[in-house]
């Protein structure tokens, strides 16, 4: 496919919603003779006119390049995909060099470090709509996949054909997933038949980056709407056997509603905030609590303390041993801390000084998260809130 050409009457990005950093790299690669564009995401959410969370810029420069003209604000990171990470303060900028793949090859990759031309970097990447190229220097975008019309039309199409792309890289079928959640999408039906076929496949996947976008969605403010789509597309299924069970019973509602909750204190407060084990225990909390409610007498605090492990195992670990460990923990804490706060005996004084404890405030915001789907928690919440501030 010939590339298009755009231009700022095409398309009326706003450069003013560019980080500078990003232009003080594109503009340092440029002197230095290099190509260098702004590329996925980034030109993708400066198109849809939202502010984009990050910028990555690809080039022609090698790793070796990239450091010679950044020196030490640049760190080269990665194995299966070197890059290169420019230090700005607190900013970081990731710049990697073109890349050439073969889109007609159903191998699963496991390198991907061979260099090559902008067009070949273009056809290597997921969706049309994050292959496109930009250069803010010239106000021109380049277009060689055919985004810059599926963005208009609200289309998510894969690159190439979409059963060979998954079974490549089988994570492209949860960023498929997760941009229908986000953006709400038409997906190509030729990329919904392909997942029919190819889902078995996400179990070659490295695991890490399985997790890594299930919480990068967690975080992502619509993780309601990707769960129901995770679960629909029975990839939930595969991944996580045990917790698909309840995303297929009555109490999926709750779980929604939990993430729903999380979700709108995500969107209110800005992009990750709240913490993964939070997020994690946003999904265990409604079915632990079903449980406990149902035991006759009510559980004491050790057996809660039982019931809380067990489940974490059943549900994360046996699925996925990879589960960090400390999110894991921590997700245990919040759980259990919750029959403090809110303790089945109402009768029964809870004692105060759990909020000496060093994660108390996870658990405390686990708190305001269950008080946004039941109000008359507001008021708990208060209260041990001005207690954790009274020790401060
Ligand atoms: P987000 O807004 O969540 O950051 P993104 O599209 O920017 O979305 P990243 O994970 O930051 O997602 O990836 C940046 C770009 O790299 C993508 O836009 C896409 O062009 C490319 N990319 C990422 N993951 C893959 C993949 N698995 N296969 C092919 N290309 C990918
Ligand atoms: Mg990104």
């Amino acid at each position: 496919m010939k590339e298009k050409i755009y231009t700022e009457k095409d398309h009326h990005i706003r450069n003013d919603l560019i980080d500078p950093s990003a232009l003080t790299v594109l503009k340092k690669l440029h002197e230095a003779g290099y190509t260098a564009y702004l590329v996925g995401g980034g030109v993708r959410d400066l198109l849809m006119r939202k502010k984009p969370k990050d910028f990555d810029i690809s080039t022609s420069a090698k790793p070796e390049e990239i450091k010679a003209v950044f020196q030490r604000s640049c760190l080269l990171i990665g194995r299966r995909f070197r890059l290169a990470h420019i230090r700005f303060g607190r900013t970081i900028i990731e710049v990697s060099t073109f890349r050439a793949g073969d889109p007609t090859d159903g191998e699963l990759i496991v390198h991907d470090n061979i260099w090559g031309s902008p067009e070949e970097d273009a056809l290597r990447r997921d969706f049309t709509i994050n292959g496109l190229f930009y250069d803010p220097l010239d106000h021109k975008i380049i277009d060689y996949v055919g985004g810059f019309e599926d963005l208009k039309e609200h289309c998510l199409r894969a690159i190439g054909d979409p059963t060979l792309r998954f079974k490549q890289d089988p994570v492209r079928m949860i960023r498929m997933l997760k941009f229908r959640a986000r953006f709400g999408f038409n997906v190509d039906p030729k990329a919904l038949e392909a997942l029919d076929g190819c889902r078995e496949e996400i179990k070659k996947s490295s695991p890490a980056r399985v997790l890594e976008e299930i919480f990068r969605m967690l975080e992502s403010g619509a993780s309601e709407p990707f769960f129901h789509l995770l679960a629909e597309s029975k990839i939930l299924k595969i991944l996580f056997p045990q917790l698909n069970i309840y995303f297929h019973e009555p109490i999926a509602e709750r779980i929604y509603a939990y993430l729903k909750a999380s979700d709108s204190m995500n969107a209110q407060a800005g992009y990750r905030t709240l913490d993964r084990s939070i997020l994690t225990a946003a999904m265990i909390f409604p079915i632990l609590d079903e449980e406990l409610k149902r035991l006759d007498p009510p559980p004491h605090f050790g057996e809660i303390i039982d019931h809380s492990h067990d489940m974490i195992e059943e549900l994360l670990t046996e699925s996925c041993a990879h589960f960090p460990r400390k999110i894991r923990l921590r997700c245990h804490f919040i759980l259990q801390t919750q029959y403090r706060l809110t303790p089945f005996d109402k009768n029964k004084r809870p004692r105060s000084r759990i909020v000496n404890q060093k994660e108390f405030i996870y658990a405390l915001t686990f708190l305001k998260l269950r008080a946004l789907i039941h109000p008359e928690y507001f008021k708990t919440y208060e209260h041990w809130k001005r207690l954790s501030t009274k020790r401060t």
